[in-house]
């Protein structure tokens, strides 16, 4: 796959008879980024602020570089460091937000029909372990999937080749018949690296944000492009 081409069309279809196992990212893909957008890029800086006599704007400018700073490293999804590091008892705040935990458009029904396939249905997650918790409360997830593993288990974010050496000990699976969902294009990228040979991106995670016209992996607007061929369970 050349990295360097921009699909701005959807992927005509999958073939699931050709691949045995799925993984699959959950804050962005399966859930609505809107939340955890929302969540860090606006309750976290108004509670920062108000210990501090900040407004929210204030805050989010002054938090944008220290937030920055640990983009795409396990800290960035950890909540204990930012609740060192910020000094917010980040999962009580976060018990108060959960209404905006909510699925993408058929999302749901996408992971019913895998779960009736002959496939290994497995989540990756770099969410941390407290907030995969509350989002299964809320949602019944873990019912559909063989496996759910998060990048703090694994001791690194999806991201790095580490993480993809610490799966391949917990699960086996043969990247050349495992097709990987993830609406982080890094991530995709270093999962490329790694061999799995088959790879989409969503092109709306956040259902408040612009549709994503050009990615540098196949992708979906939403998972009824990619049904057929999966057992029907209604
Ligand atoms: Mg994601």
């Amino acid at each position: 796959m050349a990295l360097t081409v921009s699909h701005s069309h959807s992927v005509t279809a999958v073939d699931w008879s050709k691949l045995d196992t799925v993984l699959l990212d959950m804050d962005g893909t399966l859930l609505d980024l809107e939340f955890d957008n929302h969540f860090w890029g606006t309750v976290i800086p108004e509670h920062w602020g108000r210990q501090r006599g900040l407004d929210v704007v204030a805050s989010q400018t002054t938090l944008a570089p220290v937030f920055a700073e640990q983009q795409g490293k396990l800290n960035w999804y950890c909540l204990d460091y930012w609740g060192n590091r910020l000094e917010l008892n980040i999962p009580t705040i976060k018990a108060n937000y959960t209404d905006g935990i909510r699925w993408r458009p058929r999302a749901k029904l996408f992971l019913q029909r895998l779960h009736a396939s002959h496939l290994d249905v497995v989540l990756i997650t770099n969410a941390h372990p407290v907030t995969l918790e509350m989002k299964a409360e809320k949602l019944p997830l873990t019912q559909w999937f063989d496996l759910m593993l998060t990048s703090h288990e694994l001791g690194a974010p999806k991201e790095t080749p580490a993480f993809w050496d610490a799966l391949t000990q917990r699960r086996a699976f043969n990247p050349r018949r495992t097709l990987f969902v993830d609406d982080s294009e890094h991530v995709l990228q270093s999962a490329h690296h790694f061999g799995v040979s088959h790879l989409i991106t969503l092109r709306q995670p956040d259902s408040s944000r612009a549709i994503r016209e050009h990615t540098q992996f196949p992708a979906i607007l939403h998972f009824d492009e990619i049904l057929e061929g999966l057992p029907r369970v209604d």
